[in-house]
C-alpha cells in the first residue's frame, strides 16, 4: 500500500476500504509508516470524520492487533467502561453489584491521566492488590469468582496504544469516531460478550455538552451492535465531582462506604443504574426495572460488598488493613487545607475539571502516563451545586504530601471552581441514554 495515497484520499473526503485501512493498521503496527505519516492521518480523520464502514474496519483492526481474550463459550461477561471523569469510582462498586446478581464481570481498566482519574490506581492503593492480572489468571478469576478487574495489558490492542499516543500529542483525541474505535477495540479485545457505557459529559469529562456526549454514546452502541455485541449507554453529568472524595486512595474509601450503604447518593444511585444496565445485557433481568431491583437487593443484603472482598482478596489486596488505616484516616496524606466560601449563598458551580486538576498539582494525578501518584493525595468537595453555604463555611479540604508551593499554585484553582449565586437546583444525574 502507499501510506501517502491513502492519506491523501481521506484529506480529499474519499471513503477508505476496509482492506486498506487494516493494511495501514498493520504496516502503522510494523514500524513501516513514518509517525508523521500516522499524525497526518490522524488530522485528516479529526477534520474528515469517518463513515461507519471505516470505523468499523478500523476497530477490527486495532482490536485484533495483538492477543484477544477468549472466554469459555459457558461465561457470558459484560464489561463496564466510563469515559472517565473526576471522582468515578462506580467501577468500584458496579462490578461486585452486578457479579453478585450472577453476571460475571471482566473488567479492563485504565490509569488515570491528566485531570481524570483511573480504577487500577485507585484499586492499588489497596495494600498488596495486584491490579495486573495475566490473562489465564484474568479469565480463571471470572470464572471462579465472577468478576475481576484489571489493568489493560500491553498485548491486548498494541495498535490501540499505538495512536493513541500520537493522538495524544497531535491534538486529534476529541474525535469521536477515533474516540468510538478506541474504546470499542479494547473493548473487544477483552473478550467481554456485553458493554455498558458510561459516557461522562460537562467539565471534567471528553465530552463537554450533551449533543457530543449523545453522539459519542450512539456511535459506541451501533458500533458495538455492528461488532456482534449489545451494548448500552448512560449519558451522566461530570460538571461536578462524583461523590464526595476525589484521589486515589479516598475514592476506594468511599466505594467501600457506598458497598456498606453508607456513601453518598450519588455515587450509590449512579452504580445501580449502571449495573441495572449490567444485570439485563447478561440476562439475569428482563427489564432495566427489574435489574435495577436486583442490583438493590444486592447492595441492601451486603452481597455485593462480599463480593468486593472476594474479588479483593483474589487479587492479593488487603481490605481489613486498608480499611483500619483509613478509619482513622491513615489513608489520606497529612498536610490539609481549606477553602471557605466568601460570601453566603448558593453553590452554583463546582467545576469538575478543576477539582480534577487541583487533585493532580498536588500529586494524585499524572501528566504522562509514566508518572507516579501520591495515593494519599486527595480533595474533599464539602459544598456541591444546589447546597445552601454561608460566608466563610469551608468549600472543600485538600490533603497533599508534596511541597507546599503546589498547594500555592493549586488554590486560586480550586477557589476559581466555586461560585456562589442565588438557589439553584442540583444537576440532573442521568442526561440521557442509548441502548434496547
Ligand atoms: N478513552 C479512550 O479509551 N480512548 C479515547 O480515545 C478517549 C477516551
Amino acid at each position: 500500500m502507499n501510506p501517502v495515497a491513502f492519506i491523501e484520499d481521506k484529506r480529499d473526503g474519499r471513503e477508505s476500504t476496509p482492506s486498506e485501512i487494516g493494511e495501514f493498521v498493520r504496516l502503522a503496527q510494523k514500524g513501516e509508516v513514518a509517525d508523521y505519516q500516522l499524525a497526518a492521518w490522524l488530522m485528516a480523520v479529526f477534520f474528515r470524520g469517518m463513515t461507519r464502514r471505516e470505523v468499523k474496519a478500523f476497530t477490527e483492526a486495532l482490536s485484533t492487533s495483538g492477543r484477544v481474550v477468549r472466554f469459555p463459550p459457558d461465561i457470558f461477561p459484560v464489561d463496564k467502561h466510563s469515559t472517565g471523569g473526576v471522582g468515578d469510582k462506580t467501577s468500584l462498586v458496579v462490578v461486585p453489584l452486578a457479579a453478585a446478581c450472577g453476571v460475571p464481570v471482566a473488567k479492563l481498566s485504565g490509569r488515570g491521566l491528566g485531570f481524570t482519574g483511573g480504577t487500577v490506581d485507585k484499586l492499588e492503593s489497596i495494600p498488596g492488590f495486584s491490579a495486573h492480572l495475566e490473562l489465564e489468571r484474568f479469565i480463571d478469576q471470572v470464572r471462579s469468582v465472577g468478576c475481576a478487574i484489571s489493568g489493560h495489558s500491553g498485548d491486548l490492542a498494541p495498535a490501540e496504544a499505538l495512536f493513541y499516543e500520537l493522538r495524544d500529542v497531535t491534538g486529534t483525541i476529541p474525535s469521536i469516531p477515533l474516540i468510538t474505535s478506541s474504546i470499542v477495540s479494547k473493548k473487544m479485545a477483552g473478550g467481554s460478550r456485553a458493554f455498558v457505557f458510561d459516557v461522562k459529559c460537562g467539565s471534567g469529562a471528553f465530552m463537554t455538552d450533551e449533543a457530543s456526549a449523545l453522539e459519542l454514546s450512539e456511535n459506541l452502541v451501533g458500533l458495538s451492535a455492528s461488532l456482534g455485541r449489545s451494548a448500552m449507554a448512560l449519558v451522566t453529568d461530570m460538571s461536578q465531582p462524583l461523590g464526595r472524595w476525589v484521589g486515589n486512595a479516598a475514592e476506594v474509601a468511599e466505594a467501600v462506604e457506598v458497598l456498606l450503604q453508607k456513601g453518598p447518593v450519588d455515587v450509590r444511585e449512579l452504580s445501580l443504574r449502571l449495573a441495572a444496565s449490567m444485570v439485563r445485557l447478561g440476562d439475569r433481568a428482563g427489564s432495566l426495572d427489574e435489574g435495577y431491583r436486583l442490583v438493590e437487593s444486592a447492595l441492601e443484603t451486603g452481597r455485593a460488598y462480599d463480593k468486593f472482598r472476594e474479588m479483593v482478596r483474589a487479587q492479593g489486596g488487603d481490605l481489613d488493613g486498608f480499611i483500619s488505616r483509613a478509619a482513622g484516616g491513615g489513608h489520606l496524606a497529612g498536610k490539609a487545607r481549606v477553602i471557605k466560601a466568601g460570601k453566603s449563598g448558593f453553590v452554583t458551580r463546582c467545576d469538575a475539571r478543576a477539582a480534577g486538576e487541583t487533585l493532580r498539582i498536588l500529586g494524585g494525578g499524572r501528566l504522562t502516563r509514566k508518572d507516579a501518584v501520591d495515593h494519599g493525595a486527595a480533595l474533599e468537595v464539602l459544598k456541591k451545586r444546589g447546597d445552601r453555604v454561608s460566608r466563610d463555611e469551608p468549600l472543600a479540604r485538600v490533603f497533599f504530601s508534596c511541597h507546599e508551593s503546589r498547594w500555592d499554585e493549586a488554590r486560586p484553582l480550586l477557589e476559581g471552581a466555586f461560585e456562589i449565586g442565588e438557589e439553584t437546583a442540583a444537576p440532573a444525574l442521568v442526561i440521557g441514554s442509548v441502548g434496547p
